[in-house]
């Protein structure tokens, strides 16, 4: 296969290149226009010179774009990026992070194949795990976020995957992902994360012994709220032998302008994720001395039960997403201060996206974790107080006043 006819020209960067600068970098090929800012190829199918050229790309003897649902350029240049951040030889995108993970399973596993999967991960990866791959005859079997023995205890001769995610959604639980790793490899199974909470620029779920890392386009990598994209970074020989077929034939492929609009968005993923961090962290000491606050969720705190871990697997205070528990007694009397709290705020966001630079607020029991059980929800530890706050760039004082108008407003009732 000659150079030209390869499918996207690799950028030369040095091989020492750090996260801020891949984030900006990798994935820009080098094209005939020179152009210095990615470019978005709109287009649903590829032409070829003559009949018998498209004939050997069909056949996949000649390596071509051929149609979009397949791959695309804008499309291969987020992937080739979201792989640099997270250390994966390859990276496939998808539709949305819900489709990354049934892309990932459906590649992967089938019927009479077994799951073990925390019981505190995204509520929609319960329900595609338990009611829909249910129905296809995979099992799933939910434990304990942060408890290993249980995780060994459900391991099965059929078990063929472990499911994570750290820090979850909204309570901030860490798993040990290394940990998580050696029980998975020890069995002959694999270690999936679903690391959008972090993103690359704060946890490297390999670097733990990870073999599939999953992402949400649409939070930190966008980082402006403005599409639904996802993403399975792993190892590409087997995304290509196993997933890539499932795509093609499935469709659960990423729009190129979706693509393009997280490209664009990773470059400054590095420095949001500071930022929001940062901000995340003086807002969680400040909720934890308010008295209308009975708890706070959030890894950065020396009060977090798995504070060391946290520190030890994410850099910096870890995610921007804090979630806090108002005081008070019985669910309904809690459900109603927690509304009455998200109500009185003028500048947060009343919406469940997250990794947004807009800071949000939500109350996860009867909205993003609404569609579960109370036995589910009891399980995860959601409580009708709870109050999730995903910080952006607002700035941290203003964010401060929101929320002390929101925590006056059940201090006087
Ligand atoms: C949002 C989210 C998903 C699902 O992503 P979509 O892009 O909404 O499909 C999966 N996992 C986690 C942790 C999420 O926050």
């Amino acid at each position: 296969m000659s150079e030209t006819k390869k499918r996207l020209p690799r950028v030369d960067l040095p091989a020492d290149a750090r996260l801020a600068t891949l984030a900006l970098r990798e994935g820009l090929p080098p094209s005939q226009w020179g152009e210095n800012s990615e470019a978005l190829y709109l287009t649903s199918s590829f032409v070829h010179p003559d009949a018998a050229t498209a004939a050997r790309r069909f056949a996949d003897e000649e390596e071509a774009f051929t149609y979009s649902r397949f791959s695309n350029p804008t499309v291969m240049m987020m992937e080739r990026r979201l792989a640099a951040l997270e250390g994966t030889s390859g990276c496939v995108g998808t539709a949305s992070g819900m489709s990354a993970i049934l892309l990932l399973v459906m590649g992967l596993l089938k019927g009479g194949d077994h799951v073990i999967c925390s019981q505190s991960v995204f509520g929609s990866t319960i329900k595609l795990l338990q009611d829909v791959m249910g129905r296809f005859g995979i099992e799933s079997t939910f434990v304990s976020q942060t408890n290993v023995d249980e995780w060994r205890a459900a391991l099965r001769p059929n078990t063929r995957l472990l499911f994570a995610e750290s820090p979850t959604n909204p309570l901030t639980e860490i798993c040990d992902i290394a940990a998580l790793a050696g029980i998975a490899h020890g069995a002959g199974a694999w270690l999936a994360v679903d690391n959008c909470f972090c993103s690359p620029a704060l946890q490297r779920p390999v670097e733990f012994g990870a073999d599939f890392i999953i992402h949400s386009g649409t939070k930190y990598l966008d980082g402006q709220g403005r599409v639904i994209a996802g993403a399975v970074c792993g190892p590409e020989d087997l995304l290509q032998s196993k997933l890539v077929p499932v795509m093609r034939s499935a469709g659960m492929t990423l729009a190129p302008f979706n693509a393009w609009v997280v490209l664009k968005g990773m470059e400054t993923l590095a420095i949001r994720m500071q930022a929001q961090s940062a901000n995340a962290l003086v807002l969680a000491r400040w909720l934890a001395e308010q008295p209308e606050v009975a708890r706070v969720h959030y890894p950065g705190l020396e009060s977090h039960p798995q504070h060391a871990l946290a520190m030890a697997q994410q850099s910096g205070s870890g995610a921007a997403v804090v979630s806090f528990d108002v005081a008070g007694e019985g669910a309904d009397a809690l459900r109603a201060r927690a509304f009455q709290v998200i109500d009185a705020t003028r500048v947060c966001s009343i919406t469940t996206n997250l990794g947004d630079t807009k800071t949000t607020i939500s109350h996860p029991a009867t909205t993003s974790h609404g569609r579960l059980s109370e036995a589910q929800r009891q399980a995860a530890g959601i409580q009708q107080g709870l109050i999730r706050v995903a910080v952006g760039l607002d700035d941290i004082d203003d964010l401060k006043a929101d929320l002390a108008r929101g925590l006056d407003a059940i201090r006087l009732s």
